[in-house]
């Protein structure tokens, strides 16, 4: 495997100075930082490269060898010498440079503060539980008026069996085997040493003795339990509901997650929403159109009476003020539009069809003002005047 060459890691030239392999190291360590990038491999991997590029070229005499014999300078030429100038942790390097400007008080980890708004991230401390997901899909009415529901949630919690410490109760804490209760591992290579975190206990230096049966000693285990969830009315799909501390439970008592509930609204027979405002469609005779009418539409709430004016149109949009959802946020209530959809009668008898077309021939320009209005046009239209 090719390492990359260390100027080119911290991007500066053979020649620079000490100040100059400093700031290039300031400059991207605090880029790189794992606390910065939780969980990024790449990122952890380029932060402990340019640990170990500043610590080989900050160093003249190992600089002096490394322009030499480049990687093999630290590599394989003096095995099994135990040497004072090994590699150190990378997070030991980045205190060492950035602390110290800073005079005195502080030091290690208020650096860390200062830089990223929090401590740095122990391993072995506690650790926040992971956030949740649910997708929930709720009808119409449930959206527009809130309800209560208790929902399934599947995740990890602390074992009843151990309390969540993870040892059977009566067990002792015993010193790792791997590292001897130290928490780290020293691994030769070259002339160098390398300490790493204990594999086995994740730098703890501890372990239980007797690890409890139930949890296998994780001090957590998969759980299903309901919780009870508020849905505020004026909710609609795509909403997200958190509900603090009900996502998985932390370990080593670190706080538990959110569970962040993903709403996803039912269509309506009747009613079709538009954010706050409700859109129905009615369906009125045209007879009571013709002659204008009462009519019951129907709200959320229960039925409403409006009153349709002597020749209405299809397609009138009469507004029910308030009517609607009301607003997610609290301003208000949105308001129900219902739109006319005037019905031409089907199946007419012998004795209906007559009477319509005696209806029909004493109708004139003033019973139809529309279609003459457009009938006028049309020949117009036709005759090219
Ligand atoms: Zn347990
Ligand atoms: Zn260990």
């Amino acid at each position: 495997m090719s390492k990359k060459d260390y100027y080119e890691i911290l991007g500066v030239s053979r020649s620079a100075s000490q100040e100059e392999l400093k700031k290039a190291y300031r400059k991207q360590a605090v880029k790189f930082h794992p606390d910065k990038n939780p969980g990024d491999k790449e990122a952890e991997e380029r932060f402990k490269e340019l640990g170990q590029a500043y610590e080989a070229l900050s160093d003249p005499q190992k600089r002096a060898a490394y322009d030499q014999y480049g990687h093999a300078a630290f590599d394989g030429r003096s095995r099994g010498q135990s040497s004072g100038g090994g590699f150190h942790d990378p997070f030991d390097i980045f205190r060492e440079v950035f602390g110290g400007g800073s005079g005195g008080s502080g030091g290690g980890s208020s650096i860390f503060e200062d830089l990223f708004g929090g401590g740095r991230r122990d391993p072995n401390g506690p650790q926040r539980g992971a956030d949740l997901r649910y997708d929930m899909e709720i009808s119409f009415e449930e959206a527009s008026l809130g309800c209560e529901k208790d929902i399934p949630i599947t995740k990890l919690d602390a074992c009843g069996d151990c309390k969540g410490s993870g040892a059977t109760p009566g067990s002792r804490t015993v010193n790792c085997t791997a590292c001897q209760g130290k928490g780290q591992i020293a691994t030769s290579r070259g002339i160098f040493t390398f300490t790493q975190t204990c594999p086995r206990c994740q730098g703890a230096g501890k372990a239980i003795e007797k690890p409890c049966k139930s949890c296998q000693g994780s001090g957590r285990k998969e759980k299903t339990s309901k919780v009870r969830l508020r849905i505020p009315p004026g909710v609609d799909t795509g909403a997200r509901i958190r509900s603090t501390g009900q996502g998985e439970s932390g370990t080593q008592g670190g706080t538990s997650g959110d569970l962040y509930v993903v709403i996803h609204v039912r269509e309506h027979e009747i009613f079709e929403r538009e954010g706050d405002d409700l859109i129905c469609e009615v369906p009125i005779s045209f007879i009571k159109a013709a002659l204008g009418s009462e009519i019951e539409v129907p709200t959320l709430s229960g039925k409403a009476t409006i009153r349709i004016p002597a020749g209405t149109q299809p397609g009138s949009v009469f507004r029910l003020r308030g009517k609607g959802v009301k607003n997610v946020k609290g301003f208000g209530w949105g308001d129900l539009h219902v739109r006319l959809n005037v019905e031409v009668p089907t199946s007419l008898n012998a004795e209906q069809k007559e009477k319509l077309q005696d209806f029909a021939a004493s109708c004139d320009a003033r019973v139809n003002p529309i279609s003459s209005g457009f009938f006028e046009k049309a020949k117009k239209f036709f005759t090219g005047s």
